[in-house]
């Protein structure tokens, strides 16, 4: 069975083994980042409207448990291919995941940038665990990294300022656990005086845990390298003891049982499925996809072969000499 907004579940290193939501249907965002995996904006906005209704989020859901009753999850995450909050159900959709998976938190990504919406806020405070990015204290990385809707950041400093002071105003306000993701792009937001900001910023935000991070796949735009090792070492070091709670850093990878595995490696057409939804998020490898979807590295490298024969998917940059796969547009 094939789902049009449920993906997954995929292997995170913040949330363990998560399902995924995507409520946006497409690639509907307030910012266009350089580094995004989903592809270009299609759609650069702020207007919040239930671009995916939550009862046809919540039947799939229906759906997907019926079909995967042995299944052991982490975590629920609202995200998919945009931005989750511009979806006005997005409370609907977190209460509703949580009556159908009673037990299994809910997450939700966001890139921070209605955060300064008293009404966003508390929506997303319904939520178990809430992941906001913030890539820049300044306004010319945002700008130039994030690319986000031009009515967004049009006041410069003071709206960058704005939506920092937002974020601290919503762990204030938030019982649940925060995660916040910052992204580094070389050259573009890694410099000493970012690195600044965000050591007097992040003892006031108090964070659960900060997670500094780069490319891995192949971004939306060429423009966006990743940071190097070292760098990301050097942030990492420096933010991550000014967490509230350093030491917990959430479940780890493979904690949930993986009682599906054999039944999907026995099901060729199931592990075909699973790997074309999975590709249509982001590009992969067959070990990332293997890890992701806890699927043998075999049974996924066969089913890459045959998706690739039939020109659903393709291959594009390699890594560490194994090649990406993407899907074919
Ligand atoms: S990375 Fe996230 S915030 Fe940036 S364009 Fe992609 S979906 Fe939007």
């Amino acid at each position: 069975m094939t789902f049009q907004y449920i993906f997954g579940p995929v292997a995170s290193s913040r949330l363990g083994r998560s399902l995924g939501l995507d409520l946006l249907g497409s690639a509907i965002c307030t910012f266009d980042c350089l580094y995004c995996e989903v592809g270009r904006t299609e759609k650069l906005t702020l207007e919040r409207k239930p671009y995916v209704p939550a009862a046809d989020i919540l039947a799939e859901l229906e759906a997907w448990k019926r079909a995967n009753q042995d299944l052991a999850l982490d975590y629920v995450t609202l995200g998919g291919s945009g931005e989750p909050t511009l979806n006005s159900e997005m409370p609907a959709i977190i209460d509703g995941a949580r009556r159908i998976l009673p037990g299994v938190p809910v997450a939700v990504l966001t890139n921070s940038a209605l955060m300064t919406d008293p009404e966003v806020r508390a929506e997303l405070a319904h939520a178990d665990a809430v992941l906001p990015s913030l890539d820049s204290l300044r306004p010319e990385p945002l700008a130039t990294l994030n690319r986000p809707n031009p009515r967004l950041f049009a006041g410069g400093q003071q709206a960058v300022g704005e939506l920092a002071e937002a974020l601290v105003t919503f762990r204030k306000e938030f019982a649940g656990r925060l995660f916040l993701e910052i992204f580094l792009a070389r050259g573009l937001n890694d410099s000493d005086e970012d690195l600044e900001l965000f050591r007097a910023y992040v003892p006031r935000l108090a964070p659960d845990r900060v997670d500094v991070v780069t490319l891995s796949r192949p971004g939306a735009y060429a423009e966006a390298q990743p940071a190097t090792a070292e760098t990301l070492q050097r942030w990492r070091e420096a933010l991550c003891p000014l967490c509230a709670t350093p030491q917990d850093a959430g479940p780890r990878l493979g904690t949930a049982p993986a009682t599906h595995s054999a039944t999907r490696a026995a099901d060729p057409q199931a592990v075909q499925d699973a790997v074309h939804a999975s590709l249509k998020r982001r590009p992969q490898t067959a070990t990332q996809l293997s890890g992701a979807l806890d699927i043998s590295r075999k049974h996924i490298v066969s089913a890459l072969e045959t998706l690739e024969k039939q020109g659903h998917i393709k291959r594009r940059t390699e890594q560490d000499g194994e090649p990406f796969y993407g899907v074919r547009h």
